[in-house]
């Protein structure tokens, strides 16, 4: 018996009669050869900020680590199990990645939960709260500023989260080392998921801008030959 939910299965056959079927060839190539993609990128869980979407990727182009409120933990030796750091690794030391992007968002129920520190465990094993307690520092400095607005003070600690993880990855001695030598770049962006606006870090600066939509680059078109 296929146990899947329908809307699952449905939308496989679509992806076979459709995407796969025209990135067949580019499918077989990565199989053969595995896999160079040149970007890792951090994001959240949340189902409505998908960086494969939102960067219109084809296969094998990004490597994804997703995660609650897109967090990097500090650089932390310990022997514990560490599912970013280990994801990382693995990007940076075999992928060779060239660029790492920390990708945040709007409406982020993450964050919203490190701003809440009324509610209670979602369950008794509070991970949540354990997983965003790494920004309660943060959180802390946002909420006692009792000038912003609560939905100020979320957008405020969305992109405080990008600029936290953008700082731990750098408490990784190999993402330190290779940035230094300018062989890995790392970016941090905020996608709005009500607009669809996507603002980019200023690595000089730290602020987030909008990019000019007519100066950004075409993407090419896939030269695969669809599938008869
Ligand atoms: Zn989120």
């Amino acid at each position: 018996m296929v146990d899947l939910p329908d809307t699952l299965l449905a939308g496989y056959r679509n992806f076979m009669a459709s995407d796969f079927a025209d990135e067949r060839m580019r499918y077989k190539e990565l199989a053969d050869q595995g896999q160079t993609p040149e970007t890792m990128v951090i994001a959240c869980c949340d189902s409505r900020a998908a960086p494969e979407i939102i960067f219109n990727t084809r296969p094998g182009e990004i490597f994804v680590l997703r995660n609650v409120a897109n967090l990097i933990p500090p650089y932390e030796p310990d022997g514990e199990y560490h599912a970013a750091s280990a994801a990382l690794e693995f990007a940076v030391q075999s992928l060779k990645v060239k660029h790492i992007v920390v990708l945040g968002h709007g409406r982020c129920g993450g964050i919203k939960a490190a701003l809440d520190t009324d509610s209670s465990p979602l369950s008794p094993g509070d991970f949540i709260g354990k997983w965003m307690s790494l920004l309660a520092p943060a959180a802390e400095n946002v909420t006692s500023n009792t000038l912003m607005t609560q939905t100020e003070r979320q957008t405020a600690l969305e992109r405080i989260s990008i600029r936290f993880s953008l700082n731990n990855l750098r408490s990784f001695p190999c993402v330190d080392i290779l940035e230094k030598k300018g062989r890995l770049s790392l970016h941090g962006a905020w996608f709005d998921i009500s607009t669809g606006e996507l603002w980019v870090m200023d690595s000089q600066t730290g602020d987030f801008i909008r990019p000019d939509t007519d100066e950004m680059p075409v993407q090419p078109e896939s030269n695969e030959t669809p599938a008869a």
